[in-house]
């Protein structure tokens, strides 16, 4: 076999190396139908097994209460921007949005497309290096719900406890750090994200909501971006993305094997904390890009003092089987996404890199 790339990318990103043996195994032949899962009917009671046992494992998993929908949608989370306000920004009520950077951005500016909004928080003033204090939150009276990002993809910032949004409907965009911790869902009205940090592969997003929030969708919106349409129909309105719910499933299943959502934490923990101590111990030549009490599980942003040793850091990294490392556009310098997939291994060789790197150019 070839040598697997040491995968920081942002997403999409790096698959658990047993689950994709274990697709490939079942490729040509799912279960003995004498096809691939891609190949046959969506309507098929074989496809509509892997669609529930996927929804059943998250459900599992992720202690999802029984009066919440898991649903498999297509559009990524950008969708998800409108839909939200499409679906739950009511008249007269406002949508709310915590900015902690560049995603929530992105989520505002689709919710303004659609009716009003208000910031509830902001960092922007720190340049989004971290998340900004829940005491600081204001949530207007009317407003319809409280959006945040719970896991800042771009600039590497992670909220460690969740805002309280008393009786409004709390919402959040965790793209990239869905199952990387538990979560006590019935505090959340919904949750979103794209599959392909965490989850599994890019083109199946991921919406879990509480019932009576997606029950029942205005009679004006188009029938493929209305919640319930995909409540009513198990999200098999239309023709879902097959395989890349079958390989939510299977990624689901390997994280029951790793001992759970618990489990997968503390081992996200340790992966990160063998990066921020590196950052953290190498006398001002690395700088972590957030605020240390708002640093990510996720993606480890760092710099270098000189943009050409940042070059250099990635044309070297490359050189060595590492991938993926260099900063998003928007931010620059150098960033680590270290998702559940990312094995131990990985980001033991990374801080073997960087401590070499300092070494020979400190
Ligand atoms: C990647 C990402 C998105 C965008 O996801 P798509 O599936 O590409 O639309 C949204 N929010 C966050 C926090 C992300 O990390």
């Amino acid at each position: 076999m070839t040598k697997r790339a040491f995968n920081f990318n942002a997403g999409p990103a790096a698959l658990p190396l047993e689950v994709l043996q274990k697709a490939q195994e079942e490729f040509v032949d799912f279960e003995g139908a004498g096809m691939s899962i891609m190949e046959m009917s969506h309507r098929s009671s074989i496809f509509e097994k892997v669609n529930n046992e996927s929804q059943a494992l998250l459900t599992e998993l992720f202690q999802i209460p029984n009066n919440y929908k898991v649903l498999f949608l297509q559009g990524g989370a950008s969708t998800q921007f409108a839909m939200i306000p499409m679906n739950l920004l009511t008249p007269g009520k406002v949508g709310a949005y915590v900015m902690t950077g560049s995603w929530a951005d992105k989520a505002l500016k689709e919710a303004k497309l659609i009716g009003e909004t208000a910031i509830a928080g902001s960092s922007e003033a720190d340049k989004f290096n971290r998340i900004p204090s829940l005491s600081d939150i204001q949530i207007p009276d009317n407003a319809a719900y409280l959006h945040f990002t719970s896991n800042e993809t771009i600039e590497g910032t992670q909220y460690k406890e969740f805002p309280n949004a008393g009786d409004v409907t709390l919402i959040s965009d965790m793209s990239s750090d869905i199952l990387s911790r538990p979560v006590d869902i019935s505090k959340f009205g919904l949750i979103y994200a794209g599959a392909q940090k965490n989850l599994g592969p890019s083109g199946v997003t991921i919406v879990i909501a509480r019932e009576d929030l997606v029950s029942e969708s205005p009679k004006t919106i188009p029938t493929m971006l209305r919640y319930d349409t995909h409540v009513k129909n198990n999200s098999l309105y239309n023709t879902p993305p097959s395989f890349a719910i079958y390989l939510v499933g299977q990624m689901l299943q390997w994280v029951r094997s790793k001992g759970g959502v618990a489990a997968v934490e503390q081992y996200n923990r340790d992966k990160t904390n063998l990066i921020y101590d590196l950052i953290d111990g190498s006398g001002g030549f690395y700088r972590g890009f957030a605020d240390p009490s708002s640093r990510s599980t996720m993606n480890i942003t760092f710099r270098i003092h000189s943009e050409e040793l940042e070059k250099l850091f990635v044309k070297e990294s490359e050189a060595q089987g590492f991938v993926g490392l260099k900063g998003h556009r928007s931010v620059g310098g150098l960033r680590a996404s270290t998702y559940n997939a990312v094995p131990l291994e990985s980001c033991k060789a990374l801080a073997e890199f960087m401590a070499d790197f300092q070494k020979r150019n400190g």
